[in-house]
C-alpha cells in the first residue's frame, strides 16, 4: 500500500520521481504526489493531485525545476478521503521538511490533539501529517533531521516507513522503517529509496533492504544506516537484483495482467530448470542441510497466506495431505494470527506471498516463530521481509508481478507448493520411485500445456462477451479444484466487479442451488479427477433447473461439451498438477469480463497488489 520514492543525485530529479511512481503505482493509486527542492528559488516544490498519476502528471506538466533532491508518493487511503489536501507529501509546522509516509500511525490522534492544543495547525485528515508536524517539534537550530526523527521515532506507534527531507539540507535525506517495506538503491553519485526494487531498475541494481528500525541517512556519496534496535551505526549488505527493465514494463500487451498471464508457461518452465536436477530429483538451492532434516520430522503443517495465495495454500494443504502423509491445516492469516493457534516444535508454518511484505502474514510469521514452529517462506520477491525473517526460504521466481490481480504467481506459488510437497513425500518415504518419476515427468508437461491453453484467447473472449452484461457468477470445484473455483471467482470480482462466489460443488445442494435459474451462470471445473462423475451429477443438478453452464473439462471430453453452453478444454494431467491449468481459462474469463465492462484492469479500484496494513 502506497508507493514512496526518494532520489538524492545528479539528475534532475522530478523525471526520476515520476518513473519511479510509474513502477510503484500498483501499490497505490487514489492520489500522488512530489516534493523537491528548487536549486534556484530554495524552496521546497510541492506539487500533489487527486487520482492517477496520470493527473499529477498533468498537473506538473512542463514545470521545469532544477532539483537534485526529491521525494514522491503515490497513495492508499488509510486516513482520510483521496483528495489533494490528504495526498502526500505533507510538511511539518515551518514548512521546511517534507515527507512521504507508508503505513499507519496507531496514535495519530492523541498526538495531533496534543499539538493542536500547541496552535500547531493541521491541513488534512492523515496520520502522515501528525508524524511530519511531530517531527518538526523536534528539529530546531542545532538539531539534525536525522537527530529530530531519532527523538520523534518512540512516540510514533504502529507500522510504517518514512522518507523525508528538509530544505535547510539540500543534500540528505532520512528515512525510516518499521515493517513497511523500504529499499537503498546504491549508485555512483546517487542514491535512492523505494519501496519496491521495481522503481530502481532503470537505474541501480545494487540494493540493501532495509531492516526493521533502521533510520537511514542518504546523500548523494553516502548511506550510512542506524539500527535503533541496536542503538549502533549498521552495515547491511548490498544484493544484486537480477530483475530487469523490461520484466517489469508492459512489452506492447495493454495491460500488465495479460502480459503475466502469458508468462506463465515460462515461469513454470524456469521453476523446474531451478528444482530439478538431471537426475529428476527436487531441489531446493535456499533450504540448509539442518531445515532440510526438521521438514523429515515435521508432525504438522500449516498453510497461512491471504487472498489468491490462500488458495494456493489450499491447493498445497490437499497435496500435503494425499503424498507426504502429513496433517495439514490451511488459515488466513489475519485469522491464524488473532486466533492463537496452537504451535510447537514439530509444526511448520508455510507462509505463502508473492510480496514477502504482506502484513497480515508478515503478523502470522512472528506468531509462529514466538511460538517456537518452524517457518518457510513461500515468496516471490527475493530480499523481502517474510523471506528474511522465516527460518528458510523457498522463491518462486516468477519475476516482477505488476498487475494487481495475481496471475503468474499464483501459478508459481502452486508450482512451488507442489514441488515441496513431492520432495517431502520422498524424504519420508511415503511416495514409490517410480511414482515420484512419473510425477516429475508429468510435471515437466505442465508449461507446455500451459501454452496450450493461452493459444484459446479467443474462445475465452467469446464466453466472456455472452455473459460480459451478467452480474452473477457462481464457482463450483471439488478436491483441488475446489479452491480453483475460489481463485477463479476472486480474479472475477477483483477486475471486473461482478459479484462471484466460490463454492465447493457438493455444498451446492445445501443453499447455493437456490439461485440457480435460467439466468444463473454455473463456472463448473471439472478435468479428469477422482470426484469427476460427482461433478457431472452437480453438472445435470444445475441444467435440470435451467442454469447456464461454463465448463472447465479435459481434451476430448464430448459428453460434459455437449452438455455445456460453452466448454473449455485443458489437456489431460495428474489431477494434482490440474490447478496449475483449470485456472488459467478462468483469469483469461475474468480479464475479458473487466476489458468488456471497460474496467481499469491493472488497477482495479480500491484495491492494491502488496497488502502492507493489517
Ligand atoms: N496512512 C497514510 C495515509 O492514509 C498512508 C497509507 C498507506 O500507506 O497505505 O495517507
Amino acid at each position: 500500500m502506497c508507493g514512496i520514492i526518494g532520489y538524492v543525485g545528479y539528475r534532475n530529479t522530478i523525471p526520476v520521481l515520476i518513473q519511479g511512481l510509474e513502477q510503484l503505482e500498483y501499490r497505490g493509486y487514489d492520489s500522488a504526489g512530489i516534493a523537491c527542492l528548487s536549486h534556484k528559488e530554495d524552496n521546497l516544490f510541492i506539487v500533489k493531485e487527486k487520482g492517477k498519476l496520470s493527473a499529477l502528471k498533468e498537473k506538473i506538466g512542463d514545470f521545469d525545476v532544477d532539483a537534485h533532491i526529491g521525494i514522491g508518493h503515490t497513495r492508499w487511503a488509510t486516513h482520510g478521503e483521496p483528495s489533494r489536501a490528504n495526498a502526500h507529501p505533507h510538511t511539518d509546522a515551518t514548512g521546511r521538511i517534507a515527507l512521504v509516509h507508508n503505513g499507519i500511525v496507531e496514535n495519530y490522534a492523541v498526538l495531533k490533539m496534543a499539538m493542536q492544543k500547541k496552535r500547531i495547525r493541521f491541513e488534512s485528515q492523515t496520520d502522515t501529517e501528525v508524524a511530519a508536524k511531530l517531527i518538526g517539534t523536534y528539529y530546531h537550530k542545532k538539531t539534525s533531521l536525522f537527530d529530530a526523527v531519532k527523538q520523534a521515532i518512540d512516540e510514533l506507534h504502529g507500522f510504517f516507513s518514512f522518507v523525508l527531507f528538509s530544505k535547510d539540507d539540500p543534500d540528505t535525506l532520512v528515512a525510516y522503517k518499521r515493517s513497511n517495506p523500504l529499499v537503498v538503491g546504491l549508485g555512483q553519485g546517487e542514491n535512492f529509496l523505494a519501496s519496491d526494487v521495481t522503481a530502481l531498475l532503470p537505474y541501480t541494481r545494487q540494493v540493501i533492504y532495509l531492516e526493521d528500525d533502521d533510520l537511514v541517512t542518504l546523500t548523494s556519496k553516502s548511506v550510512s544506516i542506524y539500527s535503533l534496535k541496536t542503538r549502533s551505526w549498521v552495515k547491511r549488505r548490498p544484493t544484486m537484483v537480477h530483475w530487469n527493465v523490461s520484466q517489469a514494463q508492459k512489452q506492447g500487451y495493454p495491460h500488465f495482467m495479460l502480459k503475466e498471464m502469458y508468462e506463465q508457461p515460462e515461469v513454470l518452465r524456469n521453476i523446474l530448470s531451478k528444482r530439478l536436477t538431471k537426475k529428476g530429483d527436487i531441489y531446493f538451492d535456499t533450504v540448509n542441510k539442518k531445515f532440510h532434516n526438521q521438514l523429515k520430522r515435521v508432525k504438522q503443517v500449516h498453510m497461512v497466506s491471504c487472498g489468491t495465495a490462500y488458495h494456493a495454500g489450499l491447493v498445497g494443504a490437499i497435496a500435503i495431505e494425499k503424498f507426504a502423509h502429513i496433517s495439514c491445516r490451511t488459515q488466513v492469516s489475519s485469522e491464524f494470527r488473532y486466533g492463537n493457534p496452537i504451535l510447537g516444535k514439530d509444526d511448520l508454518v508455510v507462509l505463502i506471498t508473492q510480496s514477502g511484505e504482506t502484513a497480515d502474514t508478515l503478523a502470522a510469521l512472528r506468531e509462529a516463530k514466538a511460538k517456537g514452529a518452524k517457518t518457510l517462506a513461500v515468496v516471490n520477491v527475493v530480499g523481502s521481509t517474510i523471506a528474511r525473517e522465516a527460518d528458510a526460504v523457498i522463491y518462486t521466481h516468477a519475476g516482477p508481478e505488476i498487475g494487481v490481480a495475481s496471475t503468474k504467481a499464483y501459478t508459481a506459488q502452486l508450482a512451488t507448493l507442489l514441488l515441496l510437497v513431492f520432495s517431502m513425500a520422498k524424504m519420508r518415504n511415503k511416495i514409490s520411485k517410480e511414482d515420484f518419476h512419473l510425477m516429475v515427468k508429468a510435471f515437466k508437461r505442465i508449461p507446455e500445456y500451459c501454452a496450450r491453453i493461452l493459444r484459446e484467447g479467443k474462445s475465452f473472449e467469446r464466453c466472456a462477451r455472452k455473459h460480459s452484461s451478467r452480474r452473477n457468477f457462481l464457482y463450483l470445484g471439488r478436491g483441488c479444484n475446489y479452491p480453483t473455483a475460489l481463485e477463479g471467482a476472486l480474479k472475477l470480482k477483483e477486475i471486473s466487479y461482478a459479484h462471484a462466489h466460490g463454492y465447493a460443488a457438493g455444498e451446492m445442494k445445501h443453499g447455493p442451488i437456490a439461485l440457480i435459474d435460467h439466468e444463473q451462470p454455473v463456472i463448473c471445473i471439472a478435468p479428469e479427477s477422482s470426484t469427476y462423475d460427482k461433478m457431472i451429477s452437480n453438472i445435470q443438478e444445475i441444467r435440470a433447473r435451467d442454469g447456464i453452464v461454463i465448463a472447465i473439462g479435459s481434451e476430448g471430453n464430448k459428453d460434459l461439451e455437449k452438455m455445456s453452453d460453452s466448454f473449455f478444454s485443458i489437456p489431460k494431467a495428474p489431477e494434482i498438477l490440474s490447478p496449475m491449468l483449470t485456472v488459467i481459462p478462468l483469469q483469461f474469463f475474468a480479464y475479458r469480463m473487466a476489458v468488456l465492462n471497460g474496467r481499469d484492469v491493472d488497477q482495479p479500484r480500491n484495491l492494491a497488489k502488496s497488502v502492507t496494513v493489517e
